[in-house]
């Protein structure tokens, strides 16, 4: 099944698709909701980001090769940091190019939306608080990154959390492909059995630092092959079984980027 939130009638809805139509649902569709009559045409919509997280926790380092392409040692534990709520955008919403940074670069990783209140559980009570996967991209402000020794302000921009197009709840995380195109050529290749720390062991790892509510997001880490974005570029993100999440970059206001 893929849920799709969307703008109708200028309030968010919620629905899922059957073939080229969406069927509204009712509640938010993070837990199983009756169908309404209302059907839309998928294509005339307006997708939003499918989820609304109190907090997006991302992953660090969690494909061997990528950590290599940083010169910095594979984690023993998940690594992980929060990325506010306010970065997240839908598909075909705008990066905006912050005028702080000089090298913002796209991560292709796959997003883990929970689906039931996670606390404490184990690897394999994980599958009960997922309610399914979509494709997000971890922006980065790289020199940021480096500059403050940590990673806060690299990676929390307003825009720099594109997630979409829609949550698929029926899918094995173990083994998709996972892919970045920059202005349509392919710069990340590669598959969530790369992953040092794989999706159940990364619920439960930080369901035992902090409860998970309905609708959070996990972003997993990206494999090698990240790199910088300009103004006027287009990123995809694909993941196998999933879709495609597109979105343009523009210079925000004031932005001395092109130096
Ligand atoms: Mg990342």
């Amino acid at each position: 099944m893929r849920l799709v939130r969307f703008q109708a009638q200028g309030r968010p809805a919620c629905g899922v698709i059957e073939g080229s139509e969406v069927i509204e649902l009712e509640g938010d569709g993070l837990v199983p909701s009756a169908r309404k009559k209302t059907r839309h045409v998928l294509s005339a919509l307006r997708l939003l980001p499918p989820c609304v997280p109190t907090k997006v926790v991302a992953v660090g380092l969690n494909y061997r090769d990528h950590a290599r392409e940083l010169g910095m040692a594979v984690p023993e534990e998940p690594i992980i940091f929060l990325k506010p709520p306010t970065t997240v955008i839908g598909p075909g919403e705008q990066i905006r190019y912050p005028a702080m940074s000089r090298q913002v670069d796209y991560e292709a990783e796959l997003g883990v939306v929970i689906g039931r209140t996670a606390r404490d559980c184990s690897p394999d009570a994980a599958a009960e608080h997922i309610r399914g996967y979509t494709c997000a991209n971890d922006v980065t402000a790289r020199d940021l990154q480096r500059k403050d020794g940590q990673w806060t302000r690299a990676k929390s921009f307003d825009t720099f959390c594109p997630i979409g197009p829609w949550i698929e709840t029926d899918l094995d995380p173990s083994d998709l492909l996972v892919e970045s195109y920059l202005n349509g050529v392919r710069r990340q290749s590669s598959r969530t059995s790369q992953f040092l720390f794989n999706v159940p062991h990364l619920v439960s790892f930080i369901s035992r630092i902090m409860t998970l509510h309905p609708g959070d997001l996990i972003i997993t880490g990206t494999p090698s092959g990240i790199g910088p974005m300009q103004a006027g570029d287009e990123i995809e993100v694909r993941i196998e079984g999933i879709g495609s999440l597109k979105n343009n970059v523009i210079a925000d206001c004031g932005s001395r980027i092109a130096e």
